[in-house]
This record gives C-alpha cells, sequence and structure tokens, in this order.
C-alpha cells in the first residue's frame, strides 16, 4: 500500500516523525511520505525510521499558498537542508504564531473563548493548528465535533477575511519547492471547491508555473472526483500521486493512514512510486544535492 500524505507533531500530526513510520510500517504501507505544514524538520527523523522498516521514502513538504481558501501544495523530494526553504518555513512559522493570537481574540468575539494553554494540552506543549483549535472548542462543549468547530467558527468567510495569515502566491510557492529540488503537486483538488472547467484551468495556469503533479487519490475524494482528476493528469501530462493526510485518530479521527475513511484510498499501483522517484531524480540533476 501506498500512503505519500501525512503529517507528525512537526505540524499538526499526533506522532513523532518516528512513531509515524512505525505505525506507516505496521500498517502495510510500502511507500511512503510525510508532508508536514511548513515544515521540513520531521524529515531526517522520518527518513531513518522508514529505512530502516525497508520502506520506500520520500521527503515532504505540504504549504500553503494564496488561493480561494485552501489552496495546498505539496513538495516531493525536497532537499530539507536547503537554506531557502528553512527560510520559507521560519516565515510561515512567524506569520501562524501572529495568526494564532489574532485567533484567540477572534474566538473571544465569537463568545467561545479558548486559552493557549488549553490549545497546547492538545498538541503536546505546541499550539501549531487549528486543529488543535477545533479539538478545544469541542472540549470545552462549543462545537460537536472537530468538523463542526471548522464549519462554526474556524473555515468561515469572517475567519478567511480578518485572521488568516498572509500566504506566499502559487507562483511563488511553487518555485521555492523546486528550487529546494522538489516536485510540486497539487494537494486534494476537491478542497478547492472549483467546478470541473475552474479547476481545469486553475491546473493548466499552474502546470505553466511548473506544477507537475496531482493528488488523484486522497481520503475524501469520492469515484467521480478520482477519475475527473486522473482525466486531468493524463491531459496535462501531470504525476498522480496517493496520500491519505493522516494526522492520529487524536486530531482527525476519521483518516487512517494507507486505506483512508473507511477504505476510501488503499492504493497500491506500484507505478506511482516508481514515476515519482523518477520525476525527483529528474529534479535533482538539475539541483546540486549535497552528497
Ligand atoms: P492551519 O495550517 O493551522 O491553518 O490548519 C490547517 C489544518 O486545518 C489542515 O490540517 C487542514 O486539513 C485543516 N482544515 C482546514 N480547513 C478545514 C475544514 N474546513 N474542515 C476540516 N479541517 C480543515
Ligand atoms: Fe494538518
Ligand atoms: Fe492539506
Ligand atoms: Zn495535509
Amino acid at each position: 500500500m501506498i500512503d505519500l500524505h501525512m503529517h507528525t507533531t512537526c505540524s499538526d500530526g499526533q506522532f513523532s516523525p518516528a512513531e509515524t513510520m512505525e505505525l506507516a510500517y505496521q500498517a502495510g504501507i510500502t511507500a511512503v511520505a510525510v508532508t508536514d505544514h511548513d515544515a521540513v524538520s520531521g524529515i531526517e527523523p522520518a527518513q531513518t525510521a522508514a529505512l530502516a522498516h525497508g520502506m520506500t521514502f520520500f521527503p515532504g513538504i505540504e504549504i500553503s499558498v494564496q488561493g480561494k481558501t485552501e489552496v495546498h501544495m505539496l513538495g516531493y523530494g525536497v532537499d530539507a537542508k536547503n537554506q531557502e526553504l528553512h527560510d520559507f518555513c521560519q516565515e510561515q512559522a512567524n506569520q501562524r504564531k501572529a495568526r494564532n493570537f489574532r485567533l484567540f481574540a477572534y474566538l473571544e468575539r465569537c463568545g467561545v473563548p479558548v486559552t493557549l494553554e488549553e490549545v497546547q494540552q492538545c498538541n503536546q506543549g505546541r499550539a501549531s493548528g487549528r486543529p488543535h483549535f477545533a479539538r478545544t472548542l469541542v472540549q470545552k462543549g462549543f462545537a460537536e465535533s472537530v468538523q463542526d468547530a471548522f464549519e462554526r467558527y474556524l473555515a468561515t468567510p469572517e475567519f478567511y477575511a480578518t485572521v488568516e495569515r498572509p500566504k506566499p502566491s502559487v507562483e511563488e510557492g511553487i518555485r521555492v519547492l523546486r528550487c529546494a529540488g522538489g516536485v510540486a503537486v497539487l494537494a486534494h483538488p476537491h478542497r478547492l471547491q472549483f467546478s470541473p472547467e475552474q479547476l481545469e484551468a486553475f491546473v493548466k495556469k499552474l502546470k505553466g508555473m511548473g506544477l507537475q503533479g496531482i493528488e488523484a487519490y486522497y481520503s475524501r475524494h469520492t469515484k467521480a472526483q478520482t477519475k475527473e482528476y486522473l482525466a486531468l493528469a493524463q491531459k496535462y501530462e501531470l504525476l498522480v500521486t496517493a496520500g491519505s493526510d493522516f494526522h492520529g485518530p487524536g486530531v482527525k479521527p476519521e483518516i487512517a493512514m494507507g486505506t483512508g475513511v473507511q477504505g476510501s484510498l488503499c492504493i497500491s499501483d506500484a507505478a506511482i512510486p516508481a514515476k515519482l522517484e523518477a520525476a525527483i531524480r529528474a529534479a535533482h540533476a538539475s539541483y546540486p544535492l549535497e552528497p
């Protein structure tokens, strides 16, 4: 089984990079990637653990870029030591911290106040992402579920207009990933909530900016959506990737590693990691990786 999209404690996941790889191995995954939000610190420890288990490992990252609301780009094969990528991650971390302080004030205005301590308890002392705010809201009885917390407070037009952090442009995001030796892939296209025509125009534009792949297989894609994204990949000669977006049962309870939501994923096509590996090799041919 293949799972090329998962999060660790280096962003908003529940388990450390080594624990995450252990779980991947136990789940029967043979090709794996870590893709923390705006962070590369999990790559090295995950790689060590994955290789010890004999799994094919891809270093990865998931960055958020400007666009409708949630435009996420995956970068595979990135060099975790690349200075520009480091600076990029540091800038995003600073912006996220500032965003989180606006978020406390916003939740207070909404009449559902939470404290830094309460949120930090949800992530081993780190207040990193919205999923932890969501869990805190649920624990305090302000929302029925994590999803409900997002719908009521954390993914509303007001949140995006007044609280969310500034993000790099799509073009800049793709450039940073590629300059770090990475292969740029559009994550979970369904989250864009585009019509098929809008999505095609968007993908065409991104391809012109250096996009190389599309995450056609994803936990929350319906069969019809997967078919639409596979056709787009074929038409625009893009790689196809597959990922669950596992964060751990404490963060996203419905998503299981490898299998997705109630068996929605379960991808074993060996051509997927093979083609990705070839694309990374081609990317590295023009990238001065340290030996
Ligand atoms: P952040 O990086 O702190 O802005 O949070 C991003 C995280 O929130 C990612 O793990 C997303 O999957 C999650 N997220 C964003 N929007 C939603 C939504 N509408 N419903 C559930 N989770 C979401
Ligand atoms: Fe996340
Ligand atoms: Fe994402
Ligand atoms: Zn993700």
